[in-house]
């Protein structure tokens, strides 16, 4: 039987590096805002059955008027207050699940596994869903990654290259990111406390608490070299190409 599969849409950074007036979530790029086109992606999927959108306070408002009215989703079950960091925002809207949720771990109405998901990555597709999906039932966890195009070197902090890995096993990571829901709870949990009022500098993505946090490792999944993360204008540029050519 599937199991019952919830996401984290987190759109709740600044998107400070974009430097643009609106955080890059609600900016419009081919007639929608940003977060819509993941936002779509959720409606559409057949793995996914209904999710959280993490928002900044500030921008709920706006959120509900520009993107939920405009693009009505029937999978949000509530909006999350987004944190200081992506790792806190996860963490928020981890708490909002297993508050609507309850204690219990089974029966109906749970969620099984839980997919993170970077609301700025709109080309979201159903098979990187599916791969990720088969990972973390064989595997305990499903991370998108693709190989890494480039050598990648590791430098002190003069600039000298001290190591270089081999390309073969060198991998980007991307969101998805999916673990069995009371392992990843527990992991963001005991990371939250962990890291009261310090800077979570070393966590970078949920595959980092997951390694802290649990016993168990990660396992990658099969991303998309097209399933990029609109962060600064020039991948906007190549948002827009992208979608001239579908
Ligand atoms: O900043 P970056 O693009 O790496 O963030 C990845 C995702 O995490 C984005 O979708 C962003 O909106 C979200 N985020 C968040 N809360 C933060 C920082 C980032 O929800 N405090």
């Amino acid at each position: 039987m599937k199991k019952h599969c919830t996401a984290i849409l987190l759109a709740g950074g600044r998107g400070s590096r974009m430097g643009a007036e609106i955080p890059k979530q609600f900016m419009e790029v081919g007639g929608k805002p940003l977060i819509a086109y993941a936002l779509e992606a959720v409606e559409r999927s057949a793995i996914l059955e209904d999710c959280i959108l993490v928002t900044a306070p500030e921008d709920m408002e706006r959120m509900r008027r520009t993107v939920l009215d405009r693009f009505p989703s029937g999978k949000v079950l509530a909006m999350a207050p987004a944190g200081s960091e992506r790792c806190f925002s996860v963490a928020n809207g981890i708490r909002m699940l297993s508050e609507i949720r309850g204690s219990c771990d089974s029966g109906s109405g749970t969620t099984d596994i839980l997919f993170i998901l970077d609301g700025a990555r709109p080309f979201l597709t159903e098979g990187i869903l599916e791969r990720c999906y088969e990972s973390v039932l064989r595997y305990g966890s499903g991370v998108a990654a693709v190989p890494s195009k480039d050598t990648v070197r590791i430098a002190d902090e003069k600039g000298f290259v001290i190591d270089t890995p081999v390309r073969s096993s060198v991998w980007n990571i991307q969101t998805p990111q999916a673990f069995f829901f009371p392992e990843i709870r527990d992991a963001y949990e005991a990371m939250v406390k962990a890291y009261e009022g310090k800077a979570p500098k070393d966590i970078t993505d949920d595959a980092c608490v997951y390694e802290r946090f649990t016993s168990g490792t990660v396992h990658l999944a099969e991303g998309s070299y097209e399933n990029l993360k609109v962060t600064t204008p020039e991948d906007l540029a190549l948002m827009e190409q992208i979608l001239s050519h579908m």
